[in-house]
């Protein structure tokens, strides 16, 4: 197929296998609006994400993440990491629940080794869901068989839990382990949490009209690409499928006309770190804002 040559400003490239997952958190931003759809496309099997995969040319410093819902949850997942042909590298985004040992087994360690100031396996911790007794357990064995890993958890806006979580962060970096913290982003309590660019682009009512583009290539279960999360959780505006012979990196850089500008996904508009982890990036450019 031809070939998917993403360019230098091209920040982000993901593959959101599946959108199911095996934890119930009440903040999902999957589910940001509860506006998550899918449309009933076929999924793509383990064999069609391979040939997806293989058509990107990445740069050294830019994987393709795999993601979801729980990407290993898949039924295809180990198939399809089995089946990549090409060098690139990939990310991974989970919540840990799965098997450590089948992962060793069965996961082609070289697709996760990668110089950055990041590690390759991020594992969120959500407290009430995941256990971190349990991510710390897999994350010593993983780490034992050459996988790198980080673990992160959202600051939660409430100031006793907020605690809880910067201390068990100083006990878990004393104890060597790469925990992270991540911002709270969305509402909570009637106050939206995150720094945005564009202020009211999360606050939902009223929707406007906008020109908006993307830096990123988000590509959905059934294999349908979308410019920004909201639209890839709301199935709706698909710019491409990964599989289409005519989809190419310029198809990336158009700014598209959007009629839910304040329905914007806060991943999409915050301002945060590109993959150099300078700070100051946001995925989405916006112009022309407009009254409906
Ligand atoms: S683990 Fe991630 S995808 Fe699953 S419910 Fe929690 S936040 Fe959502
Ligand atoms: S304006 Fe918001 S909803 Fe529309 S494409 Fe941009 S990020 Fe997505």
């Amino acid at each position: 197929m031809q070939k998917i040559i993403l360019k230098e400003h091209h920040n982000y490239v993901a593959f959101f296998l599946t959108f199911a997952c095996n934890l119930n958190c009440n903040y999902c931003i999957n589910n940001h609006s509860n506006n998550l759809k899918v449309k009933r496309n076929k999924m793509l099997t383990a064999n069609e994400w391979a040939r997806a995969a293989e058509r990107l040319i990445l740069r050294d410093d830019l994987p393709l993440t795999l993601q979801g819902g729980e990407p290993t949850l898949y039924r295809g997942f180990y198939e399809f990491v089995n089946n990549i042909k090409n060098n690139i590298k990939l990310d991974l985004l989970t919540n840990m629940q799965f098997d450590e040992r089948e992962f060793a087994e069965k996961t082609p360690l070289k697709l996760f080794l990668r110089d950055a100031p990041y590690a390759p396996i991020r594992v969120s911790y959500h407290p009430a869901q995941n256990d971190i007794a349990e991510i710390i357990k897999k994350t010593e064995y993983l780490q034992a068989r050459g996988f790198r890993i980080g673990i992160y958890a959202v600051l939660p806006p409430d100031a006793k839990k907020a605690e809880e979580i910067l201390l068990l962060q100083k006990e878990l970096v004393a104890a060597g382990f790469d925990f992270r913290i991540k911002e709270f982003l969305g509402e909570y309590n009637g106050k939206i949490y995150g720094q945005f660019k564009y202020q009211d682009a999360v606050s939902n009512k009223p929707l406007k009209n906008c020109e908006c583009r993307t830096t990123e290539l988000l590509v959905a279960p059934n294999g349908l690409i979308y410019s920004c999360h909201s639209h890839l959780y709301a199935a709706r505006y698909e710019i491409g499928h990964i599989l289409d012979e005519n989809f190419n990196a310029d198809l990336i850089d158009i700014f598209r006309e959007c009629n839910y500008y304040g329905d914007c996904n806060p991943c999409d508009v915050k301002i945060k770190t590109n993959r150099f982890q300078i700070f100051g990036h946001t995925s989405v450019e916006i112009r022309n804002i407009k009254e409906k």
